[in-house]
C-alpha cells in the first residue's frame, strides 16, 4: 500500500500560514519551488515524509493502522484541495486504500513522491551531461597529446635533417 498524493501542493501552501515551515512570505513553505516541487524533497523534515510520520503517530496511538493514517491525511489533502478550488482530478480516491493492502497503488501522479523522483531525473540528467562533457574534454585532451607527439616527433625529424645538413 502506498500514499496516495496528486501533487496539488496544499499542504506545502499551508506549512508556512499553520508555523511548520518557514514562511516565504505568502504562507507557503520557503523551500516550496517555483515549480511546485519541493526543493529539499531528499533531506525534507519528519513532518512532510508520510511514511514516516506514521512511526510517530503509531507511539501516540498503537491501535492505528496504516490505512488509517493515509486515509486520515488525504481526508485532509481533499479539503484542502476543495478549499483551494482546484481541479477535481487533484482529488485522492480514498477507495482505492480498500483494495488488497499489498497491492500498489499506481497513481498517475503520486504527488510529493512523483515531485521527488521528477527532481532526481533531473538529477540523472545533469550527471549525464556532466559525463558528456567530461568524455569531450578527456578527447580533446588526448587530441592535444597526439599534436603533441607529432610536433615532438617533427622536431626530431628536424634536428635529424639538420644534423645530415651539418655532416654534409
Ligand atoms: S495531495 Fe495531499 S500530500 Fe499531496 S501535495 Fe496535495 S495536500 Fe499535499
Ligand atoms: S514537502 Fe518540502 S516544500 Fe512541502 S512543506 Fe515540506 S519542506 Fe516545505
Amino acid at each position: 500500500m502506498k500514499f496516495q498524493c496528486s501533487a496539488c501542493g496544499a499542504c506545502c501552501r499551508r506549512a508556512g500560514t499553520h508555523g511548520l515551515m518557514p514562511d516565504r512570505g505568502d504562507g507557503a513553505c520557503i523551500y516550496l519551488g517555483q515549480n511546485n516541487l519541493c526543493t529539499i524533497y531528499e533531506t525534507r523534515p519528519t513532518l512532510c515524509n508520510v511514511e514516516a510520520m506514521f512511526s510517530v503517530r503509531k507511539e501516540q496511538e498503537p491501535s492505528l493502522t496504516l490505512k488509517q493514517h493515509y486515509v486520515r491525511n488525504n481526508e485532509l489533502c481533499n479539503k484542502w484541495i476543495k478549499e483551494d478550488g482546484l481541479d477535481s482530478s487533484y482529488l485522492i480516491d480514498l477507495s482505492k486504500y480498500d483494495k488488497d493492502g499489498k497491492e500498489e497503488i499506481s497513481e498517475p501522479r503520486r504527488g510529493i513522491e512523483r515531485r521527488g523522483e521528477e527532481a532526481l531525473q533531473e538529477g540523472s540528467k545533469r550527471q549525464s551531461e556532466a559525463s558528456s562533457i567530461q568524455g569531450a574534454s578527456e578527447e580533446i585532451t588526448q587530441e592535444s597529446k597526439e599534436k603533441k607527439k607529432l610536433l615532438c616527433e617533427d622536431g626530431r625529424d628536424e634536428k635529424e635533417k639538420n644534423k645530415l645538413k651539418d655532416s654534409e
